[in-house]
């Protein structure tokens, strides 16, 4: 995912003819399970070598959203406690029908802006 994320900086950078791209700003949908250390860890080594080298990431995480097409509800993902695991966990249920609901937001991971140099 951050390799991804990393080509699409360098090709706009490329595109825009920068000499060097000094911040990128990112979404990254909760849903995603994409923890934003990791991502932070995995960018700054893989932009070692590129233009991107020392360039600020800031990452906005955006909460995930549920649709049930029985009854309509959308909104926030109901989160249960599994005894088992003792975390919440997300839940695909829907909170008003109990019917299964599914995803419509926060699996995304997009650039919302990059910052560069020319
Ligand atoms: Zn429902």
């Amino acid at each position: 995912m951050t390799t991804q994320i990393i080509e699409s900086v360098l090709e706009e950078a490329k595109k825009q003819g920068a000499k060097k791209v000094i911040e990128v700003q990112l979404v990254i949908g909760k849903m995603t399970f994409l923890g934003t250390e990791q991502v932070r860890f995995s960018y700054n080594i893989l932009v070692e070598d590129t233009i991107m080298k020392g360039s600020k990431l800031i990452i906005e995480e955006k909460d995930g959203v549920i649709e049930c097409s029985s009854c309509g509800y959308r909104g926030e993902i109901p989160v249960v406690d599994d005894p088992a695991y003792h975390v919440p966990i997300p839940t695909l249920r829907c909170p008003k029908c109990a019917k299964a609901a599914k995803i419509v937001e926060g699996k995304e991971c997009t650039i919302r802006s990059i910052r560069m140099v020319k």
